[in-house]
């Protein structure tokens, strides 16, 4: 009765934001089941018909994954469209089609629950396996085979392609995102979107914030509550999707973001300031980047320069890219674009929760304790040095540093830096242009090499310390596991007893010292980082304003007091209580 006027009921989905920004859009769901076709005979006669029937849809995938390739490339850039490489491959699968057909010729079952039932036995196989790498191949499958299934079901063109490109803007929803998937987001559609898997840290958050897309992860229920085509809202600060908002929820979020925009724009005002505290100590705030589109928007919120740039894209994303020469150019480009300030080059750190499979042609069983960072350079001479000859030839174009990521001892850091001087001693004689003086950094992510920072500040110019990994080893946390979301705590007390010690080595050497990690864009964390003495915080460009007013509202001698008194805690809980008390007295508009 009357249901045409009855409004739909408001459903609210609490999960963790990782992206901020509010967006309101239609749901587009990419689920993790695929519309099960129905099991029909055939004749004998129908078999050939069928077969054609197969190839007529998997040459339309193949033009549509062409044609994606080709709008992604020309609107986001080659970085953003070699994942389809990768799904040109999953089509062309002999191992599937083979079954199919075989299947085909002795079952003679219509072709499209026969593709159904193959594709679907590979994806829940990898994803029984539970491994990142797999799991990322079970989503390139999943993605494939949706396509082809929705060519078989409805062969007239104009339905437009399944998988993570809807017809018109929209919210996506799905199990999971990998780091490649979200840097090839086509942002015109996608406004926003929120995962089941998923925590902060993991590098499609990170990538997320990057490309600046609203985005929560870690929502349970995601597919029973949500239907294709909802209304829904997405407010990437609190973590939350909102189903069918209601006028007075959207009067609400009509408020705030009216509220989010004065703040806004008081921190605007901050762009070309210094970054000092209360008490006039300087720190240096430069931003996190992983692709060159992001540079405008990082000088826009003034950084002071680039303290992390993560280059694996390059290998993650275009085969294309990873040539010396395209390193170089993009290199120099970043090293232009930044002056008077500087980039931070992070050599090459795939592994983890970013598998090439290329390299990875077995499974890695543990990718985050395996093949990452240093020892995949330096177990790949010849690749590490073509990035470490791009990088000394951008440094001929602007101040470039030099950082290794993962290091776990003094050696790698030493075989870098031969590899290091190999390179320029070859520069020397070829008279080839670089910065004789360029320095070189190391990444202090594992906890050993936080014991051993002593030693290993004797053999380089700078530390920057990736707390994403210091706490996910420090802790024994997998970073981008939702289950164990809750024991990934920052603010534990071990890990602010490596930063301290990390940093007081650091100058006891006379080496300054870095935070690249999300911890240091938390204004919630930023007194205990001032009170370690850090000299540089590198963020993404959503934080960098937020940050550089924490700072200006901190006096150091009560940071370092502070940071004392939390070290003697025992409770995460503990810690977290006192920084909230001290950015509430300093900073209320920041905690939102
Ligand atoms: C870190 O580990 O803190 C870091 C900055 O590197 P990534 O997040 O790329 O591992
Ligand atoms: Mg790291």
């Amino acid at each position: 009765m009357g249901s045409e006027t009855e409004q739909p009921v408001e459903k609210r989905l609490q999960g963790t934001g990782v992206s901020p920004g509010i967006v309101r859009a239609t749901a587009y769901l990419r689920t993790t089941d695929f519309e099960e076709p129905e099991s029909r005979t055939i004749p004998r006669s129908m078999v050939p018909k069928e077969k054609a029937r197969f190839h007529e849809a998997l040459t339309r995938t193949r033009e549509q994954i062409r044609a994606l390739q080709q709008e992604i490339e020309s609107t986001l850039g080659a970085e953003h469209a070699g994942i389809f490489d990768a799904h040109l491959l999953v089509l062309e699968d002999s191992t599937v089609l083979d079954e199919v057909l075989r299947l085909l010729e002795m079952e003679k079952r219509s072709v499209d629950r026969l593709y159904f039932e193959v594709s679907q036995r590979y994806i829940e196989s990898l994803r029984r396996i539970a491994d990142p790498y797999l799991r990322e191949r079970a989503i390139d499958i999943e993605d494939v085979a949706s396509r082809v299934l929705r060519n078989l079901r409805s062969p007239e063109p104009g339905e437009g392609p399944p998988g993570i490109h809807p017809g018109k803007p929209s919210i996506l929803l799905t199990h999971d995102l990998t780091p490649s998937d979200t840097a090839t987001l086509n942002r015109d559609l996608i406004l926003g979107f929120a995962t089941e898997a998923g925590s902060p840290t993991s590098h499609s958050a990170i990538v997320a914030r990057s490309l600046n897309i609203p985005a929560v992860v870690a929502l349970h229920d995601l597919e029973d509550v949500v239907h294709p085509g909802d209304d829904v809202l997405l407010d990437g600060y609190h973590g939350l999707l909102i189903v069918n908002p209601s006028a007075e929820t959207l009067a609400q979020y009509a408020r705030f973001s009216a509220e989010e925009g004065i703040v806004d724009a008081d921190l605007r005002s901050l762009r070309d300031l210094e970054t000092v505290t209360a008490d006039g100590r300087r720190i240096v705030l430069a931003a996190n980047i992983e692709f060159t589109s992001e540079l405008p928007q990082v000088k826009e919120q003034g950084a002071e320069g680039i303290g992390l740039y993560r280059t694996e894209f390059f290998y993650l994303n275009a085969e294309e890219l990873r040539s010396e020469d395209r390193q170089a150019e993009n290199y120099g480009e970043v090293a232009e674009a930044v002056h008077p300030h500087g980039v931070i080059v992070r050599t090459l750190d795939i592994g983890g929760d970013k598998l090439w499979p290329e390299l990875f042609d077995e499974p890695e069983p543990n990718p985050f304790l395996g093949w990452r960072g240093i020892r995949l350079s330096l177990a790949q001479p010849e690749m590490f040095k073509t990035q470490l000859r791009a990088i000394l030839r951008a440094s001929a174009r602007g101040k470039v540093r030099i950082m290794f990521p993962f290091v776990s001892c003094l050696n790698e850091v030493r075989e870098a830096i031969t590899l290091l001087n190999e390179v320029k001693h070859d520069f020397d004689v070829a008279g080839i242009d670089y910065d004789r003086g360029i320095e070189v950094g190391a990444m202090i992510e594992i906890p050993s090499a936080a014991l051993i920072a002593d030693q290993i500040a004797k053999e380089v110019d700078f530390f920057s310390i990736g707390t994403n990994d210091l706490v996910q080893y420090t802790l024994a946390v997998d970073r981008v596991n939702e289950r164990v979301a809750a024991l990934y705590q920052p603010g534990h007390p071990a890990v602010l007893r490596l930063i301290r010690d990390v940093v007081s080595a650091a100058h006891r050497n006379g080496i300054w010292v870095g935070i690249c990690g999300e911890m240091a864009g938390d204004v919630l964390l930023t007194p205990l980082l001032i009170g370690a003495e850090v000299d540089e915080l590198s963020v993404g460009a959503a934080q960098l304003l937020r940050v550089r007013r924490a700072v200006s509202r901190l006096h150091s001698d009560e940071c370092r007091t502070m940071l004392d008194e939390v070290l003697t805690c025992a409770l995460t809980s503990d810690v977290m209580a006192r920084c909230r008390t001290m950015a509430q007295l300093h900073y209320p508009e920041l905690l939102r």
